[in-house]
C-alpha cells in the first residue's frame, strides 16, 4: 500500500505534509501507512476563513435549509462508505467496528437533520422556553433567544472513532450555523481525512463552513476569542493541558471535555445465574470488552456483581470470551481487531500492570494467545484481559486508571448501598448500567448514582431485543460527564446544538417579540381583511393574521343535547344542586368539549379550501366556566407557520374564547396543514 498522504484543509486549499510529518503505522502489522503534519498552518487565515466566509454563510440559512445540507451530506458519505471501510482496516478496526463509527455517524447526522426539521424553526432564531409575563398587563414580556455564535468551532477529536467523532460535533455545529475547523486524532487521521474529503467534495457545503487540521494546532488556541468553542475529546491529561492555557482562561473561549472515564455496569442483586438478565449481563460485558478491541470511552471498565455471584459470572464471561476470535480485522470470523499502534497496546499493557497490584487477572494472557491471519509479534493485538479486584472499597487504581483496551475488572459489592458507592468511586464517568428487573433497584441507582453519571443505563428482559447498548452514546441522549469524564455534554438533541449558540433574555413589548421569533405573541397587534383565513393558502397567510367570530348564545338545551348524545352526563352539566355544591362551578355549566365543538362551529369555514385537516390541539386550558345564556365568541390568529413537506406547511393558530363581558374562557393552540398554493 502507497504511502497516504495526510493533507490539511486550510482557508480553501489543500496543504500536503511537510518534511517534519509523523509517520503513521499500521495496526495489523506495523508497517508504515500514512505521512502526516505539517510546519506551520497560517492559522490566522484559517480563523478568519471560518469567521468571515464561512459563518455568514451558514447564518444566511434557516435551521431547515442547514438540516436539510446535513441529510444531504449524510447521504453523500453512505454512498462513499466502502472506501472508508476499507481504509478502517488500518486501524485494526473490523467491519463491525467499522459500522459503528462510520454508520454510526452517517446515523448521527441524520438524527440532527430531521431535530433540526422537526424541533427548530425554519428561522434563523431558535426560541428557548416560553414567553414569560413580566408585567400586569402583558405589555411589557421576556423571552429567551438562541442565535449562531460568530466564531469558529474547534474540534478536536480521539482517535478511536476517526468519523463518529468528526461527525458527532460537526451535525449540532452546522445546524448552529457555525463553521468549524476539524483536528482529527493523528493515528487514525487518514481515515477522518478521507471521510472529509467526502464532505467537502460532495460540493454541498458553503465555502469556508469545515477545514481540516492533520497535525498539530500550533498556536491556534491562543487566537480563539469569546464567539469560539473548542469542543474536545480525548484524554483526560490532554483536556486539562488544553483548557488551562492562558488565552482559553482569559477569553472565557468555550470549552467542552469529553474525556476518559472508568464506566461501571452493575449486575444487579435479582440478575441470579438462570434470569436473562444474567445471561444479558454476560453478553453486554463482552460486548464492551471487545467491541473496537475496548478502544471506546464509553466501554465496562469496572463490573460489579453481587459477592456471591462473582464466581458463577467469571465462570460465564470466561466461556463467552473463549468464542472471541482475535486475527486480521478484515477476516469474516475475527470478532476482535487490534489496537490502534503497538505504542497504545504497551500502554495497555502498563495499565493492566499497574492494576495488578490490586487485582489478579483471571482471563488473557498477553504472551499466550492466537491471532488469526495476522502476526501477532508485529501487530498491535491484545487478548480480552479479565481483572479480578477483591476488595474494591479500599483499591484505588481500578476506580482512577483507564486501560485503554480490552480489559475489564470485575468486583464485588454487598447490597445495592454498596454497589452504588462502588460506583461513584471513579468520580464521575460518562455511563453506568445496571442490568436489573426490579424497578426499585432501579430508583436507588438513580437517587444515589445518576448525578455522578452523563448517563445511566438500565437493561432487562422486557427491553433488551431493542436495547442500543451500554456503550453507544445517541444523538438523541446526552453524551458527557460530570468530574472525571471532564464535566462536558454533547449531542442530547437540541441540547447539542445550543453549545454552538449564544442563549440571550430579551425585553420588550409584545410586537418586538412577535417580529423576532415570527411567531405571534398575545397581546402584539392582529390583522384582518375580508378573506377568511381558511380560504388562504399557506403562502398567503401573515403571522399575526385574525379573525373574529360573531358570538353564539349557550342553552340548557345545548347542553343536554350534547350530554345525552355524547354520553357525557357528568353531574357538573345535568344536576344543578350537585353542581353549585363543586367549589369550581357556579351551577350547571357547558362542557368544555361543547365549547370547543361550537368554537370550530363559529370560525371554520366548511367549502373545499387549502385548510387539509385539523391536525392537532395544544395547550388546552378552560379558565372560566360557561353556564347557559352565556354568549361566546372566538378570536383566532396565525401563530406561527412551519413548512412540513414540498405540498403543505403546518399553521398553528392562537384560540381564544371569550364570553359576552370579554372574559377569557378557554385558549388552545389549534394545529392545521395548509396547502402551500
Ligand atoms: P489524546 O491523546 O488526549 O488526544 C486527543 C486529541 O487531542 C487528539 O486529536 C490529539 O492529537 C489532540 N492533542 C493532543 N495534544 C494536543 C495539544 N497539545 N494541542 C492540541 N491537540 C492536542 O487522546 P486519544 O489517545 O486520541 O484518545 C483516547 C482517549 O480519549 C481515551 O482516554 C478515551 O477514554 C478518550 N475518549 C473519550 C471520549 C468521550 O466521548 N468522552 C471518546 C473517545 C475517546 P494527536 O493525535 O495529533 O496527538
Amino acid at each position: 500500500m502507497a504511502l497516504i498522504d495526510v493533507q490539511s484543509f486550510a482557508h480553501g486549499d489543500w496543504i500536503a505534509p511537510s518534511s517534519s510529518a509523523r509517520i503513521v503505522a499500521s495496526a495489523i502489522d506495523g508497517s508504515s501507512i500514512a505521512r502526516s503534519g505539517h510546519d506551520a498552518l497560517n492559522y490566522q487565515d484559517m480563523i478568519d476563513y471560518a469567521k468571515f466566509t464561512g459563518g455568514p454563510a451558514l447564518r444566511a440559512m434557516t435551521f431547515h435549509d442547514r438540516a436539510r445540507l446535513i441529510k444531504a451530506l449524510a447521504l453523500h458519505l453512505r454512498e462513499h462508505r466502502d472506501h472508508l471501510y476499507e481504509l478502517s482496516y488500518q486501524t485494526g478496526a473490523t467491519l463491525s467496528d467499522s459500522k459503528i463509527d462510520i454508520d454510526g455517524g452517517i446515523g448521527t447526522l441524520l438524527v440532527f437533520a430531521s431535530k433540526g426539521r422537526r424541533e427548530m424553526p425554519d428561522e434563523t432564531i431558535y426560541l428557548d422556553g416560553d414567553v414569560e409575563a413580566l408585567s400586569r398587563n402583558g405589555t411589557f414580556l421576556g423571552q429567551h433567544v438562541c442565535t449562531s455564535l460568530q466564531g469558529v468551532a474547534v474540534h478536536i477529536n480521539a482517535y478511536n472513532f476517526p468519523v463518529w467523532g468528526m461527525l458527532e460535533k460537526l451535525g449540532p455545529c452546522l445546524l448552529a450555523g457555525v463553521p468549524a475547523i476539524v483536528k482529527p486524532a493523528t493515528s487514525t487521521g487518514y481515515v477522518a481525512e478521507a471521510a472529509f474529503k467526502v464532505l467537502l467534495n460532495s460540493g454541498l457545503l458553503p465555502e469556508g463552513a469545515i477545514q481540516l487540521i492533520s497535525g498539530g494546532t500550533g498556536d491556534l488556541l491562543d487566537r480563539l476569542g469569546s464567539q469560539d468553542v473548542v469542543s474536545f475529546t480525548g484524554s483526560a491529561s490532554t483536556a486539562s493541558a488544553l483548557r488551562s492555557q492562558p488565552n482559553i482562561l482569559n477569553n472565557a473561549v468555550r470549552f467542552v471535555a469529553e474525556q476518559d472515564s472508568l464506566n461501571a455496569s452493575i449486575l444487579g442483586p435479582d440478575a441470579i445465574p438462570g434470569t436473562p438478565e444474567f445471561d444479558l449481563f454476560v453478553s453486554e460485558s463482552v460486548r464492551e470488552l471487545t467491541a473496537k478491541a475496548g478502544q471506546k470511552c464509553t466501554a465496562i471498565r469496572r463490573i460489579m456483581a453481587p459477592k456471591t455471584q462473582v464466581p458463577a459470572l467469571v465462570n460465564a464471561l470466561t466461556q463467552a470470551l473463549d468464542k472471541i476470535v482475535i486475527g486480521h480485522p478484515a477476516n469474516e470470523n475475527t470478532t476482535m481487531g487490534a489496537l490502534v499502534s503497538n505504542a497504545q497496546k504497551h500502554d495497555v499493557l502498563e495499565k493492566i500492570n499497574t492494576l495488578s497490584a490490586e487485582c489478579e487477572r483471571v482471563y488473557g494472557d498477553p504472551d499466550h494467545f492466537s491471532v488469526q491471519g495476522a502476526d501477532s509479534e508485529k501487530g498491535a493485538f491484545l487478548p480480552p484481559t479479565i481483572l479480578h479486584c477483591d476488595n474494591p472499597r479500599s483499591a484505588q487504581s481500578v476506580h482512577a486508571i483507564e486501560a485503554f483496551g480490552p480489559v475489564s475488572t470485575v468486583m464485588p459489592y454487598e447490597d445495592i448501598e454498596d454497589a452504588i458507592e462502588l460506583l461513584n468511586k471513579a468520580d464521575g464517568s460518562l455511563v453506568a448500567s445496571v442490568i436489573t428487573h426490579d424497578t426499585d433497584v432501579a430508583r436507588d441507582v438513580v437517587l444515589g448514582a445518576a448525578c455522578y453519571h452523563g448517563r445511566l443505563y438500565f437493561n432487562d428482559r422486557t427491553s433488551m431485543k431493542e436495547s442500543t447498548g451500554h456503550g453507544s452514546p445517541l444523538p438523541h441522549m446526552v453524551h458527557g460527564g460530570p468530574g472525571r469524564a471532564g464535566g462536558g455534554e454533547e449531542m442530547g438533541g437540541v441540547r447539542g446544538v445550543m453549545h454552538y449558540m449564544q442563549r440571550t433574555a430579551i425585553q420588550g413589548s409584545p410586537d418586538v417579540l412577535t417580529k423576532l421569533g415570527n411567531q405571534w405573541v398575545p397581546g402584539s397587534s392582529t390583522t384582518s381583511d375580508e378573506t377568511h383565513p381558511f380560504k388562504k393558502t399557506y403562502h398567503d397567510l401573515d403571522i399575526g393574521e385574525s379573525i373574529q367570530t360573531d358570538f353564539r348564545t349557550i342553552t340548557l338545551d345545548d347542553v343536554e343535547h350534547f350530554a345525552n348524545f355524547t354520553g357525557d352526563t357528568f353531574y357538573a352539566h345535568m344536576d344543578e344542586a350537585a353542581a353549585a355544591a363543586n367549589p369550581f362551578f357556579p351551577g350547571r355549566v357547558a362542557h368544555g368539549y361543547l365549547l370547543l365543538s361550537f368554537a370550530a362551529g363559529l370560525f371554520v369555514e366548511p367549502a373545499p379550501g387549502p385548510v387539509l385537516a385539523n391536525t392537532g390541539l395544544n395547550n388546552l386550558a378552560f379558565q372560566k366556566p360557561v353556564v347557559p345564556g352565556d354568549k361566546i365568541r372566538v378570536q383566532l390568529v396565525v401563530r406561527r407557520k412551519t413548512p412540513r413537506t414540498s405540498e403543505y406547511g403546518e399553521v398553528r393558530w392562537h384560540v381564544a374564547i371569550t364570553n359576552q363581558d370579554d372574559e377569557s374562557v378557554a385558549s388552545y393552540e389549534l394545529l392545521t396543514m395548509n396547502h402551500y398554493t
